[in-house]
């Protein structure tokens, strides 16, 4: 058991649980070193931090900012996802993040008016109440519970099969700023740039290598490591690249609650000899 988990979502995004309350479940969890890495918003740091007082555990300001990533030889653009963690001048990130929630909101409606063609319902009031009311805060998980309420859909994931994923209907890409731009504004808020789960994207083997290579190259500090649950070959592919690259590495859960339990919180893979972990520096 490390005790550390870099990737974890409250409530202020796509999470079950408040970020108080999720506070409590890293301490039963014996975790000491826990970042809150909500969705495009910090909004829920400090409150980790005031519930985090005198309980033995550190909470990292984090955020897992929606952004893209451009092959140059094709140009054809891919979401990524990049965790910042440890802002130390937080104003610059804070900017982006006002940006990012306007496109948030305005894709959630544009998602949503294209459902009602598909499906002759308008679910977005619905959508919206569980935000209380934030619609900067609506992701597609929000959208895919919500069908799935009405029963729509049987599974949150034939929400996405269905009507969410690229290629659907009602798919709506998040166009966010670019890999270099994210890294550049991270660094400016003095925090640390970490690839966040670069073999979830569904991108192939090859595009995954370009990936990594454009963000070493661009400064980016750390690169998350494999779920647990990942395949063998997958983690000894991300460990040559690292090592390849020289990036230090980053372990994180990407709890989102329990009804996600192949997510689980504090459930973090462990580094091989040589890899050295971001969180050292913090
Ligand atoms: P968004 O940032 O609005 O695109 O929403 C993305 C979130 O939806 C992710 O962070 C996941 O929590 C969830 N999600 C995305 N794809 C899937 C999927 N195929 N199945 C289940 N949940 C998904
Ligand atoms: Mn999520
Ligand atoms: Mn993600
Ligand atoms: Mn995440």
């Amino acid at each position: 058991m490390i005790g550390v988990d870099l990737h974890t979502h409250s409530n202020i995004s796509d999470g079950r649980l408040s970020p108080e309350m999720l506070v409590d479940a890293a301490i039963a969890k014996g975790i000491h070193t826990l970042a809150l890495t909500d969705h495009d918003s910090m909004d829920g740091v400090v409150r980790a931090q005031m519930a985090a007082q005198q309980q033995g555990i550190q909470i990292i300001s984090g955020v897992e900012i929606s952004g893209q990533w451009s092959r140059p030889s094709t140009k054809k653009s891919y979401g990524v996802h990049i965790v910042a963690l440890n802002m130390q001048a937080p104003d610059a990130l804070e900017q982006l993040l006002l940006k990012q929630k306007k496109i948030r909101a305005q894709r959630a409606e544009e998602i949503c008016q294209r459902l009602t063609t598909c499906i002759q319902k308008d679910i977005y009031n619905d959508v919206l109440a569980k935000v209380e009311q934030m619609p900067e805060r609506i992701t597609r998980a929000h959208i895919a519970q919500t069908l799935l309420e009405h029963g729509i859909v049987r599974r949150l994931q034939q929400a996405f099969d269905l009507y969410l994923k690229q290629g659907k209907k009602a798919y709506v890409p998040f166009v966010g700023p670019s890999m270099v731009e994210t890294i550049e504004v991270i660094h400016q808020s003095q925090g640390v740039a970490v690839l966040a789960h670069p073999t979830r994207y569904d991108l192939s083997a090859t595009n995954v290598r370009f990936m990594l290579e454009l963000f070493a190259q661009s400064g980016g500090d750390a690169v998350e490591l494999p779920q647990r649950s990942e395949p063998a070959g997958t983690r000894q592919m991300m460990d040559r690249l690292i090592a390849q690259h020289q990036l230090k590495v980053s372990i994180g859960s990407d709890f989102h609650g329990e009804h996600m339990p192949w997510l689980a919180l504090g459930n973090v893979p462990e580094l091989k000899t040589g890899q050295e972990g971001i969180w050292h520096s913090f």
